[in-house]
């Protein structure tokens, strides 16, 4: 493997640009489709995938306003099952998929009445939703304080061990030969309206004829893209805390559990090693990763305002991540064809910005859940197949005012 700071001659089939879940799982795939990869991160550790909680939870995420994002995470979620069950059998490792669905809970007939807006909306969308008062609640999870009034099981969200998840697919992106070059990509490198390659933040390059950008909330940093596009991606800073049981102390919750106190939504998430996730929150911060005294005090007190025997459990990790937020809470998928969403299939026109570039970004809080899905969708553009009709709402056109308006590409 190149080392950063080595000037190589590199080329291959396609350039990712990023080795998040949503990097890694498209490298993967286009691997297993034949393609010649070569996926360039200078620190994966730095990622939101690692951060973040794993919930699959396209039901209790669904919000007014949001129909195509619902559309997508549903199917996503029913994606997840079949590309983790591969995942698993290629790699032999366990990724902590379950199943025991989404309890949202309310204190007060005031957040009672907010759950049931939602939940007419949630079931209005065909979901599946199940009302439950508050001794209802405390059977499925008898830690729960007693002061609930009542709440809602979403049968339908699922969770999974996130960092399992990430290093399970980077096994299986080196096993299907996916060349890793440990820097940065500087630009996107383009010759008369066609992608020619990357440069890396060392002066090198990696020619091909296909770039995917995958850097999550680094990917508005990278010359080459369409200006609109790049100031489309923002960064959204949560906090989150991992806690531990105690040996010898059973599991405190199975459910993923949702509340809102005093105004804040909380969440607390089981793992089957033992872990609870407790997230988190959401800042306005530019790129600040830092944790804060105010933010851990916060998690903490409403966590245990849901379930005081939070109190008992050993506070074992505090970490921040940046979500890769757009303007409409949507992902960046596709490329700037007219017909295949990325200019790479026979009959497209040249669209409003280049061939062979593809992006994969701005998943904001579902792109570990929208990760498989995201990874078909790319590869799809990847081997001249159509963009399904469902990323139509998702692609980058829709940031775009006018043709052609790219940034530092050459
Ligand atoms: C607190 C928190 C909780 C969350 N909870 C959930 C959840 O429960 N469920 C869910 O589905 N999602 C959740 N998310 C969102 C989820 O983490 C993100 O949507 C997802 O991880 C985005 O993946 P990504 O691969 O696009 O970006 P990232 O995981 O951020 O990875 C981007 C990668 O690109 C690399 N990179 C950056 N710039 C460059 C460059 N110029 N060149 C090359 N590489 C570069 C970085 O080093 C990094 O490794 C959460 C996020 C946070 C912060």
């Amino acid at each position: 493997m190149p080392a950063k700071g080595v000037l190589v001659a590199v080329t291959a089939d396609v350039v990712i640009a990023g080795g998040g879940v949503i990097g890694t799982a498209i490298a993967w795939r286009a691997a297993m489709a034949g393609l010649d990869v070569v996926l360039a991160d200078p620190a994966q550790g730095d990622a939101a995938s690692l951060v973040a909680a794993g919930m699959l939870a396209p039901v209790s995420e669904a919000l007014f306003g949001e129909g195509a994002l619902l559309r997508i995470n549903l199917l996503a979620v029913a994606r997840f099952g079949s590309f983790a069950a591969e995942l698993e059998e290629v790699t032999g490792q366990r990724i902590g998929l379950r199943r025991e669905g989404t309890l949202a809970i309310a204190y007060d007939p005031g957040d009672y009445a907010a759950l049931m807006r939602l939940t007419a909306f949630r079931r209005s969308a065909g979901l599946d939703a199940v009302e439950l008062d508050s001794r209802a609640c405390r059977k499925l999870e008898s830690f729960l304080t007693p002061d609930v009034h009542g709440g809602v099981l979403f049968a339908g969200d699922w969770s999974v061990d996130n960092r399992r998840y990430a290093a399970a697919l980077r096994e299986a992106a080196a096993a299907a030969k996916v060349r890793i070059v440990r820097d940065r990509v500087t630009e996107v490198l383009t010759r008369d309206g066609r992608t020619r390659g990357a440069r890396l933040a060392d002066g090198g390059e990696i020619a091909s004829a296909q770039v995917v950008v995958a850097a999550g909330c680094g990917s508005s940093a990278i010359a080459g893209l369409p200006a609109e596009v790049r100031a489309a991606v923002r960064p959204v800073k949560g906090q989150l805390l991992r806690l531990r049981h105690p040996d010898a102390m059973p599991p405190v919750i199975s459910h993923t559990i949702r509340a809102t106190v005093r105004g804040a939504d909380v969440y607390l998430v089981p793992r089957a090693d033992g872990e609870v996730i407790v997230g988190a929150t959401q800042e306005e911060r530019g790129p600040d990763r830092t944790v804060t005294a105010g933010g851990v005090h916060d998690l903490l007190h409403d966590a245990m305002s849901v379930l005081p025997v939070t109190s008992e459990l050993i506070l074992a990790e505090t970490c921040a991540g940046l979500r890769p937020g757009t303007p409409d809470n949507g992902p960046i998928v596709g490329g700037f064809g007219a017909g295949d969403g990325a200019g790479n299939g026979p009959g497209n026109g040249p669209g409003n910005g280049q061939r062979g570039l593809l992006l994969a970004t701005g998943h904001y809080r579902n792109g570990i859940l929208m990760s498989p899905v995201t990874a078909d969708a790319i590869v799809a553009c990847l081997t001249g197949q159509p963009l399904a009709a469902e990323w139509e709402p998702f692609t980058p056109g829709r940031f775009m005012s006018r043709p052609g308006a790219r940034e530092g590409s050459r």
